[in-house]
């Protein structure tokens, strides 16, 4: 790419053999740096690619001596002629590997302090708040920045898809009242009305139902959210959603929409990575509790849970009866070829459960004859054919069982166990993308500390219809027009039909145990809103850091964002949060309570 500046007239990761011959200028960082007493070596680099450049102290004795303080990260200007790297030196693995420049003009732009780390190292040798406090030199490394790059190419491809099908980015404000997403809100306290806060957005949930009794009928943002909870690897306390929202539409024209966007992207921003299954299988939340003890299932692999409730019924064996007569279950998993796994493995496995909810985990190998070995296997030989047949299991595959009088805490733990037999198996693909939409979730779930219903995602889902009518008489029972589409085992976004009725919204608030005045007070302009004209509507939102980091292969979403906060929601780079001065707190109005605390 021609860049027109006078600083440069390639970048660093130009120059072909085409170019033999032809006079250049490059700029950028050094890289690395070669001595050879009479020749210098220096790998100069841009977020182009890499060139090497080379002063000789007998043709170019200026520029040689200009290179002597050089060191790494430092930023140059050179100047020469490109030539053909001489025979045996070419590198093959560099795009730039066959061609060097030969400098006899250097200009330093800027000495660099030794860095607290080499832009070349591996990153697993680095440490996290290294990288954190530094991450403008963390931000240089080749795998930062092609990741960075994937992000702007997933959001660039994001944006000109949803242009295409007629949706409009309008931007809704950081300052607002609250929209509740199930955290706590970060707020912002007001100078000009002390005493009077500000809530960032959880999501423009509120502001895009409004945009859409707005008429504006296809809406999308890149929106920023706040959500002040505690971080865990795929949790920032502020992060991007693709957020959108569509008018007269039903459950499945969402879906279908959002699907064809959802591929396209994909295809458009990883073309060589394999999409597991399209159209994207759609599971109800039910189904895919029962087929893998999650609401985010990984499909890349089968490994389904079996239900042997039935089968074991009639065994000595306490730990299955006492579960099932109390109305629980007994779910079973079988790993191919896992019978010879030694007690370490299964001491593991045995902590994966419990670590998951389980009591315990019963462990069954599959002998050459048919039977069963195991611990629990003299109880259970009864029920030997009745597992195996259910489970369809042959000679060397082991069988791991969890009972539990919760049948949603037993396929929880087995489930975990599931995802962990994946991994040591190997079973999850890391190069294949799967997607799956799980919908169809209960609307309420039973908050039995605070015993009342909550809304299982959105308190604006709207029920499905043929059931809003057992609203009241059995919350339970309804579920919502809610979706959440699924990558690779993480839940990448949700959405759902929104109540766009007032007296209905108001009965599932009032379900969720909000006073008409509570209503009033949080979602009054919506409510209002709803009363002018509201059409049907629905969206998703999907979380872009999420999306990008599975598209870079990274389990962490700090790794795809530029300035990520740590596990305690430091900026280690800035250093913020950081106490204010007390003419700033005067000015809102507050005062510290705890006067150390600052
Ligand atoms: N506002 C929801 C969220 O942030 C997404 C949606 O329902 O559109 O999770």
């Amino acid at each position: 790419m021609p860049l027109s500046q006078s600083m440069r007239t390639h970048t660093c990761g130009e120059l072909r053999p085409g170019q033999i011959g032809q006079r250049v200028r490059l700029a950028g960082w050094v890289h690395r740096r070669r001595d050879h007493g009479h020749l210098t070596f220096l790998d100069v680099r841009d977020r182009y690619g890499l060139t090497q450049v080379v002063t000789s102290a007998q043709q170019s004795p200026a520029a040689h001596a200009d290179a002597d303080p050089v060191r790494s990260e430092w930023v140059i200007a050179v100047g020469g002629v490109v030539r053909e790297r001489p025979a045996g030196t070419a590198n093959p693995d560099l795009a730039t590997g066959a061609i060097e420049v030969a400098v006899d003009e250097l200009e330093v732009l800027n000495p660099s302090r030794v860095p607290p780390f080499y832009v070349n190292e591996e990153q697993e040798g680095l440490d996290e708040a290294h990288r954190l406090r530094y991450r403008y030199i963390d931000l240089r490394r080749p795998q930062m920045q092609s990741q960075m790059l994937l992000r702007a190419r997933l959001a660039s491809s994001i944006r000109r898809r949803l242009e295409a099908d007629a949706f409009v980015e309008i931007e809704t404000p950081s300052l607002i009242r609250s929209t509740p997403e199930g955290a706590r809100d970060f707020i912002v306290p007001s100078r000009l009305q002390p005493g009077r806060f500000y809530a960032l957005p959880q999501s423009p949930q509120v502001l895009k139902q409004l945009l859409m009794v707005a008429g504006y009928d296809r809406y999308y943002q890149l929106a920023r959210c706040f959500r002040d909870e505690d971080l865990r690897g795929d949790r920032q306390p502020e992060f991007t959603q693709l957020d959108l929202e569509m008018s007269f539409v039903s459950e499945r024209d969402v879906m279908e929409t959002v699907e064809r966007i959802v591929l396209d992207v994909t295809r458009d921003t990883l073309p060589d990575r394999p999409i597991l299954a399209t159209p994207i299988p759609r599971l109800t939340y039910d189904q895919a509790i029962a087929r893998y003890g999650s609401d985010k299932p990984d499909i890349r692999f089968g490994m389904e849970l079996v239900d042997v409730t039935d089968a074991v019924r009639d065994t000595a064996f306490r730990v299955f009866s006492d579960a099932i007569v109390s109305g629980g279950a007994v779910l079973a998993l079988r790993a191919a070829g896992c019978a010879g796994y030694s007690r370490r493995e299964l001491d593991e496995l045995q902590d994966v459960a419990r670590a998951n909810g389980a009591g315990g985990l019963v462990h069954l190998a599959v002998e050459a004859d048919g039977t069963l070995r195991g611990p629990a296997a003299r109880f259970l030989d009864v029920a030997a054919g009745g597992m195996i047949e259910a489970t369809e299991a042959e000679p060397g595959d082991l069988l791991l069982m969890v009972a539990d009088a919760d049948r949603p805490r037993a396929a929880g733990a087995i489930g975990r166990l599931r995802l962990e037999m994946g991994n040591r198996l190997g079973l999850r693909d890391p190069n294949t993308l799967a997607y799956v939409w799980v919908h169809r979730f209960p609307m309420f779930t039973w908050d039995a500390a605070l015993a009342r219903w909550d809304a299982t995602h959105n308190p604006f889902s709207a029920p499905v219809w043929e059931e809003a009518d057992r609203l009241e008489s059995d919350p339970g029972s309804v579920h919502a027009q809610q979706y959440d589409i699924v990558l690779n085992g993480w839940e990448l976004g949700g959405g759902s039909i929104r109540i766009h009725r007032r007296e209905v919204l108001e009965r599932a608030f009032r379900l969720m145990g909000h006073t008409t005045e509570r209503m009033r007070d949080e979602f009054g302009a919506l409510l209002e809103a709803l009363e002018y004209g509201a059409p049907p509507h629905g969206g998703i939102a999907i979380g872009l850091d999420r999306w990008a980091a599975l598209f870079a292969d990274q389990e962490n979403i700090r790794e795809v964002m530029a300035f990520p906060k740590t596990q305690s929601g430091s900026d280690l780079l800035m250093g913020a949060p950081s106490p204010v001065t007390d003419v700033q707190l005067e000015e809102v109005g507050l005062r510290l309570v705890d006067a150390a605390a600052r």
